[in-house]
């Protein structure tokens, strides 16, 4: 089976709705990180049908503070993504949120040389059209 990538006008690649995604992806429109919460074991990231730990399926969508810090990142110089190459170089972050569940992310707002493991950051999102990216900037 084929699954075609999504791609913005601008030629990125956008994230794939799905009936698990849509909830995530019509927060991140409306300026919200939302992630799912087990009742069992707490929150949890991306979206997915199952909790991680227990497969349960009676989670619910939550919206997140959108805090947290940066856990761990590299600086992409390179652009061997050429989708990617007008935006170099570009911050990619593991994002540790004040809810707990790592996602990875861009780091944004502000030059690369400034960003630092631990730093305290926010969501920000970026509309590519038809979805809506989240991203991170250092907490103002
Ligand atoms: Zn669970």
């Amino acid at each position: 089976m084929q699954i075609e990538q999504p791609f913005s006008e601008s030629g990125r690649p956008l994230p794939r709705r799905t009936p698990t995604s849509a909830p995530f992806l019509d927060g991140a429109r409306n300026g919200k990180l939302r992630l799912q919460r087990c009742p069992r074991d707490g929150f949890f990231f991306y979206p997915r049908p199952r909790c991680p730990e227990c497969l349960g399926d009676d989670w619910t969508w939550e919206d997140a503070s959108g805090r947290g810090r940066v856990y761990s990142y590299t600086v992409d110089r390179v652009g061997l993504d050429p989708t990617q190459r007008d935006r170099l170089p570009l911050v990619v972050a593991i994002i540790e949120l004040e809810e707990g569940p790592r996602m990875t992310s861009n780091v944004v707002g502000c030059a690369v040389e400034d960003v630092r493991v631990g730093m305290s950051v926010e969501a920000t999102f970026e509309d590519l059209g038809s979805e809506t990216l989240v991203l991170f900037s250092p907490t103002a």
